[in-house]
């Protein structure tokens, strides 16, 4: 089972991080990561401890950077954290997202992306494509652009977004990696799994195809318009426009507390005699909002988190502009 583990996980860039914690000397170092790869953490913290480091594991997983949990580490007396599975996050706001020393460890999924692609290249249909997806398989990318323009694709790379680092790399909030390019592609290839990162290239209003590694296969996310997102939000929007009290909600993660926005939103809503509460909380479940008998909140947290809910109306601060046009 060990052997198993350690041939699934990039142990080459955890030693690095190791080297570079032993030679600032730190007792205590902080461990975050995402569901799934717990075991992996557990490992990480063996290791820490067998180099004279004490570790500290904070316990809920994280979606993204964005939940960078460096004051948790710190109120644990830690002089550092790795943070496991993501890239660095960028506040759109641009807001400081490190107290502590914070490292990095992006988690790279060992399986058989390449050769996903190489069997089913042939479902591709169009000629000049962006190459875009999660930081899991970006280490491929290059290999990836490589096979296809070997089949005489035209391949242009993604850029980086307003939150993220790595070049056509794209989260469930920013997928500012394909928007970059779409003008000058037909279709995108996707590197990565499941229907959420996805769905945001296919805002683009172009075919996705999803070179899928638990699939085994290519799948196409069609086309998608961020109109059509827009046209819903404004909707809800004017179905509530009546009610006298408005929530905002943001969140006390860093990369999730959008300050301007919660201020930018409070404006709107007062300009137009609204009595609007703001709300926080780690994470947003829609329960903890029934209750208060508002009807309809404005979500200045991760933007997705709200996507799904069913009960009560949750809209973007954008949304707003549509109350300026009734
Ligand atoms: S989609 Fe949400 S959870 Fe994922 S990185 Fe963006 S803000 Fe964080």
């Amino acid at each position: 089972m060990e052997q198993e583990t350690r041939q699934q996980f990039n142990y080459e860039e955890f030693d690095e991080v190791l080297q570079e914690l032993k030679q600032n000397s730190y007792d205590k170092v902080g461990l975050q990561g995402p569901d799934g790869i717990k075991p992996q953490l557990i490992d990480y913290a063996d290791q820490l401890r067998d180099n004279g480091i004490e570790p500290v594991i904070i316990g809920a997983s994280t979606f993204g950077a964005c939940g960078i949990a460096d004051e948790k580490a710190e109120r644990m007396g830690a002089d550092a954290l790795v943070h496991v599975g993501h890239t660095r996050f960028l506040h759109p706001e641009r807001a400081d997202m490190d107290d502590l020393s914070v490292y990095y460890l992006p988690y790279r999924e060992d399986r058989d992306l390449m050769g996903v692609l190489k069997d089913h290249h042939d479902d591709i249909e169009e000629e000049e494509l962006g190459l875009v997806g999660v930081t899991q398989y970006m280490d491929r990318a290059e290999q990836a652009r490589e096979f296809l323009e070997g089949q005489g694709h035209e391949v242009v790379d993604g850029t980086t977004g307003l939150r993220t680092t790595e070049k056509g790399q794209v989260l469930g909030c920013d997928a500012g990696a394909a928007h970059n390019i779409s003008h000058k592609v037909e279709a995108f290839v996707f590197l990565g799994s499941g229907e959420f990162h996805p769905s945001q290239v296919s805002e683009t209003g172009k075919k996705v195809y999803v070179v899928d590694p638990y699939e085994r296969k290519i799948w196409v996310e069609p086309p998608n318009s961020l109109d059509d997102e827009t046209q819903a939000e404004h909707a809800r929007v004017l179905k509530y426009k009546d009610r006298e009290k408005w929530g905002i909600i943001t969140s006390s993660k860093k990369g999730q507390n959008y300050m301007q926005a919660v201020g930018i939103a409070k404006d709107k809503l007062e300009e137009h005699g609204k009595d609007v509460y703001v709300f926080v909380e780690d994470r947003i479940f829609e329960a903890d909002y029934k209750g208060y008998g508002i009807d309809i909140y404005v979500n200045c947290a991760c933007p997705r988190m709200t996507k799904d809910f069913q009960d009560l109306a949750f809209v973007s601060p954008k949304a707003l502009e549509v109350l300026d046009e009734v």
